[in-house]
Formats: structure tokens, C-alpha cells, sequence
């Protein structure tokens, strides 16, 4: 039986401490956070998870620089500090990354002014990055020579910190490790309603894949579905104080702009930061801020030709970037937290709102809500849910705080040890590569050592699959078993981050593309793929 007819088969009548609808970040951290202390779990999103606005990030891990211009001091040191334990906790996932931000005469700051705000940045922090620099139009340009530095005044480059693979692997390790201990979570099931009788929820659920309809129990229900709490909340007849506006937010993936592991900084014209982001061989160039009604975004070619008009008059290319290069695009709302009575729409730059997070905890119907929030923010997520579920009188075990972070230290010399003697790194033919022994290690884990075994068992399983992407055959048949993927489109997007780096057309053109679904989905492989590619219509999800 397959990982999610299992946990679909758990959580049909079943009987849960706490029942989450949502699996984007601020789900998966309370279901590892709570799990992990020894509550039963049941989780559930209507897509995959990670699949709405946690996969739409800008995959900075960062205490907010721009939000000193808001004097949010508070909200800023709060978000360094979850900054600062995330790059302790996942030294191999969250990288430290320099922030060159190079400032024009019409930048709202002069150099020395943004040199001292990083120097308070720094100090916010707790001096934990490296320490900021003030730099000179020159050295701007020696550093990164396809910034246009004409008009350049100056600059600063001060450190945060960035996911090495994207927002929505990120998201799914937090899932795996509530599995790990007991969880029951599905992707592609929906919750219809739920109603609270005498002292439990009654939850009734529906399977996107196939329309069937179950219903489970639980004592607690948290409310993690992002964008869409407020509908969630009425339709459950639950009360807050707080709700939602949304900010759309654009990213456009280009090929690689600067060679360097640096993100570079620029105002855009409306005098908001905007930024280039390494991708593995790309460069993802964003964000947005535009208010939306409504969640559910795209890119439009009015987004485009912003952030491409942006960016090509503040470099130096021999061709400007054009459509035509953009290989993926990115588009998402942040749900943004505001007071049910306070009307928002006063506010004069509503840009400015703030991106805090609000846990709200309805004791009489023993339901949680959670608002808003960052990624950056997600460990502090996972923790106050928790708060919250033992106030609610779901008593849990001690944080010995294993439900989050990387193995051990020991645990990672022994398995670099092991893929030496192996010669892991020798297999790889690729130029321009990480190490395999890298790329296994952070994406799996301890994982990672079932597949030495399984590579010495069988070379082919250390061959690559797909000539243009970076993924070994045993890497997909242990993602098979492990990662719950049930479209196409769950690996190419979101546990691994190929759609986002190899265009529609060369994924569809791979020589492996047909093995790949073979081992994800068996004699169901060419459905999938014509699915994916659109060849037969897709069933709606979010
Ligand atoms: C453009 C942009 C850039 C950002 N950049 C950063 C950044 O660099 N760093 C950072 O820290 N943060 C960043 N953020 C913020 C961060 O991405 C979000 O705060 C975070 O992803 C929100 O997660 P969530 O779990 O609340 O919501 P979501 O990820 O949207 O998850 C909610 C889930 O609920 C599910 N759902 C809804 N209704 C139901 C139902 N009835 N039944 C079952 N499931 C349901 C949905 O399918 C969805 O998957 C950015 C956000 C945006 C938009």
C-alpha cells in the first residue's frame, strides 16, 4: 500500500488530539512540532503540500531589513533571532548569503545611511552573519561587473541567509518528520466542514484524487490554510479577532545573471527593494507588492515587463532580458494580518503593513488560527501552536526539539566518510555541479545512507535520470516510497525544484522524463505524464 492510501486509511474514523487543514508551512511545522511531542496528528491539504503560497516565496531566510524602514524593531529582531537558530538548526539547507545592494541617486537612502542601518541590522541580530561593508561605486563594479554602475552612488553588503533547495522541499521535510513519528498526514484531500460536537470536531474530509468522501474526529482543530483562514473560519462558524488581506507577490526565473552566491539588491522605481536570488543555475529576480482581492494569482505580462524593464536598467547585459528568457515564473499572496474591526484600507501605504504572524486560540470552541507569518518565522509557528494545544488541555511531552533541523554532526561526518570511501563524488558527470555527496546529504538526510547502500548494490542507481536536471535513479525510487508524490508535478515543482529551473519544453523533450514517472507512479506513468503536460485535463485543485 502506498504512503498516502495508508494515511488516508488512518485517517478515515479516526480519532485525533488535533485535526490541522493546511499543509503549507505554518501546517507542516505545527504537525512536526506537535507530533514530535507526542500528540496524535491528523493533517490535510486539497493540493500538495507546499503547494500554494509556500511555494511562491522568495526562499530567503532573513530578519527583514527593509522592515527597519517601517521602525517594525521588534518584528525584525524576533525574525533575526528565528533567522539566526534556522541557519544553527539546517547548516546544510539555510546558507548564509551576502546582500549587495547597490543604491542610485534616486535610492529613498545614501550609502552611508543604509551602511549605518546595516551596522543596526547586524547588531539586531546578534552579530551573528557576517559583518556588513560599505562599498564604493567602484568596488560595486569589480565585485559584480554586470551591475551598471553609472548612476551608483554607493552600496552596502550586509549577510542573511537563503534555502538552498526551494520553499516547498523545505515545507515537505517538516511533513516527513510528522510522519516520522506517528502523523497521519494527505496531500489532495479537502475539508469540506467540520462541526464541533459536545467535546469533539467532526470533520468531514473529501479525496481530490477521487471523490470519495471520509470523516474523522479530534479534540483540537488548527486552522493553517494561509490565504484562505477567513473562509475557513466562517464556514466553520468560528470568530476572530484578526483577518487576512492579501499582497501578490511576482518572482521571474531567468538563466544565471551573475556567477557569484551573492543576492543583489536594487530600489526598484517605486523605491521598493527588489532582488536577484541564485537558483542553483539561475537567477530568480523579484519581488512584487500588490494589493489583490483575491488569492488565487498569475503572472500578468504587465508583472513582466515591471520587473524585466527594473532589473535590465540596473545591469550592464549584452542583451537585455526579454519574455523569451524567463524559464519559470513565480506568483503567490502574502497573507497579510489585520484587525477584524481596523479598516486597512486607511492605511495610507498599505505596503507598509506588517508581516508578523497572530495565533489565535478560541477556547470555548477549542480551535486555533493561525495568521500571516514568514517561513523565517516557522519554528516560532510550530512552538506557539504547541503552547496553544496544551492550553487548550491536550497535555504534550517535553520539547526535546528533534522535530526540527539536521542530523547531528557525527551523523554527517559518518555519512561524508562513507560516500568517500565509495567514491560518491566520482560518479557524477555533470560540470558545473555541487558534489553528490552534497546534494544527498541535504536533501535526505539519514536518508542518504540507504541510498550508498542501495548505489553499491546497484551502480545504475547512481546514474543520472534525467539528462537535464540533477537527480539520481535511487533518488527517485526512494522518493517514490518516502515523499507521498501523487502527480508529476508534486516532484518536478516542489520536492525537487526542476520545473522551476528547466523550461516546459526540455523537461518535456528529457530522455528520462517517461522512467521517471515509471518509478513514481507505475502502470499509471503515461496518464500522469499527459497530465502534467496538459494532454488530458487536469483536475482542479486550490
Ligand atoms: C511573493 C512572496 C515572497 C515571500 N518571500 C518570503 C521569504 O523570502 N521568506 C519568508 O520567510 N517568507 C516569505 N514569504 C511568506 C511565506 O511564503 C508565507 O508566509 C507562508 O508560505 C504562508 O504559509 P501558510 O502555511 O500560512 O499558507 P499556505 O502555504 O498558502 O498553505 C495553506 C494551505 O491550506 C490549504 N487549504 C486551504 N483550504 C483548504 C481546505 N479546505 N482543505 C484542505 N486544505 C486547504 C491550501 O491548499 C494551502 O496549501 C513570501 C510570500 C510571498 C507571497
Amino acid at each position: 500500500m502506498d504512503l498516502r492510501t495508508a494515511s488516508i486509511d488512518r485517517i478515515r474514523n479516526g480519532t485525533f488530539d488535533v485535526f490541522i487543514v493546511g499543509g503549507g508551512i505554518n501546517g507542516a511545522v505545527s504537525a512536526a512540532g506537535l507530533a514530535g511531542r507526542g500528540a496524535s496528528i491528523a493533517l490535510v491539504d486539497r493540493g500538495d503540500f507546499g503547494a500554494f503560497t509556500s511555494q511562491e516565496s522568495s526562499n530567503l531566510v532573513w530578519g527583514g531589513f527593509k522592515y527597519l524602514e517601517t521602525y517594525e524593531f521588534l518584528l525584525v529582531r524576533k525574525l533575526c533571532m528565528s533567522r539566526n537558530r534556522l541557519i544553527k538548526a539546517y547548516p546544510d539547507n539555510i546558507k548564509q548569503i551576502g546582500f549587495l545592494a547597490a543604491l542610485d541617486e534616486s535610492s529613498p537612502f545614501p550609502p552611508w545611511l543604509a551602511a549605518l542601518g546595516s551596522l543596526a541590522y547586524w547588531a539586531i541580530g546578534s552579530f551573528r552573519t557576517h559583518h556588513p561593508r560599505l562599498l564604493g561605486a567602484a568596488k560595486i563594479k569589480s565585485a559584480e561587473p554586470v551591475i551598471d554602475t553609472s548612476g551608483v552612488r554607493g552600496g552596502v553588503e550586509y549577510y542573511d541567509a537563503y534555502l538552498k533547495d526551494n520553499d516547498s522541499r523545505f515545507v515537505f521535510g517538516f511533513i516527513r518528520s510528522a510522519l516520522d513519528v506517528g502523523a497521519a498526514a494527505a496531500n489532495y484531500v479537502e475539508l469540506i466542514d467540520a462541526r464541533r460536537d459536545g467535546t469533539v470536531w467532526r470533520m468531514r474530509l473529501r479525496d481530490v484524487e477521487n471523490g470519495g468522501e471520509l470523516s474523522c474526529t479530534s479534540r483540537i482543530l488548527v486552522n493553517a490554510t494561509g490565504p484562505f483562514i477567513d473562509g475557513v473560519n466562517s464556514q466553520l462558524g468560528l470568530r476572530t479577532e484578526h483577518r487576512i488581506v492579501y499582497s501578490k507577490g511576482i518572482h521571474l526565473i531567468v538563466p544565471r545573471i551573475t556567477p557569484n552566491e551573492r543576492v543583489l539588491a536594487f530600489f526598484d522605481d517605486t523605491q521598493r527593494l527588489f532582488y536577484v536570488i541564485p537558483m542553483g543555475s539561475r537567477s530568480v529576480i523579484g519581488t512584487t507588492d500588490t494589493r489583490v482581492a483575491h488569492p488565487v494569482t498569475q503572472v500578468t505580462a504587465e508583472d513582466r515587463e515591471f520587473l524585466l524593464g527594473q532589473i535590465n536598467a540596473r545591469l550592464d547585459l549584452a542583451k537585455p532580458l526579454t519574455a523569451a528568457d524567463v524559464i519559470a515564473e513565480r506568483s503567490g499572496v502574502r497573507p497579510l494580518v489585520v484587525s477584524q474591526d481596523g479598516d486597512d484600507r486607511e492605511n495610507a501605504d498599505w505596503t507598509k503593513l506588517s508581516r508578523k504572524h497572530e495565533i489565535e486560540i478560541d477556547r470555548n470552541d477549542k480551535a486555533i488560527s493561525i495568521f500571516g507569518g514568514k517561513l523565517t518565522d516557522c519554528l516560532n509557528v510550530g512552538e506557539e501552536v504547541a503552547a496553544g494545544v496544551e492550553r487548550l488541555g491536550v497535555p504534550l511531552e517535553p520539547d526535546t526539539h528533534t522535530w526540527y533541523g539536521e542530523p547531528a554532526r557525527a551523523t554527517r561526518d559518518e555519512f561524508y566518510r562513507q560516500a568517500r570511501l565509495m567514491k560518491l563524488d566520482a560518479l557524477r558527470h555533470k560540470r558545473d555541479v555541487e558534489p553528490l555527496s552534497d546534494r544527498l546529504w541535504r536533501r535526505y538526510g539519514r536518508r542518504a545512507f540507504e541510498m550508498l547502500d542501495e548505489i553499491q548494490r546497484d551502480p545504475t542507481m547512481g546514474e543520472d535520470i534525467m539528462d537535464n536536471a540533477d537527480y539520481l535513479r535511487v533518488e527517485l525510487h526512494l522518493a517514490a516510497g518516502t515523499e507521498m508524490i501523487t502527480k508529476l508535478e508534486d516532484f518536478l515543482r516542489r520536492r525537487s525544484k526542476i520545473s522551476q529551473v528547466v523550461s516546459e519544453q526540455a523537461i518535456r523533450a528529457s530522455a528520462g522524463i517517461h522512467e521517471v514517472a515509471e518509478i513514481l507512479f507505475g502502470a499509471d506513468a503515461d496518464d500522469k505524464v499527459a497530465e502534467y503536460f496538459g494532454d488530458t485535463p487536469r483536475p482542479a485543485s486550490n
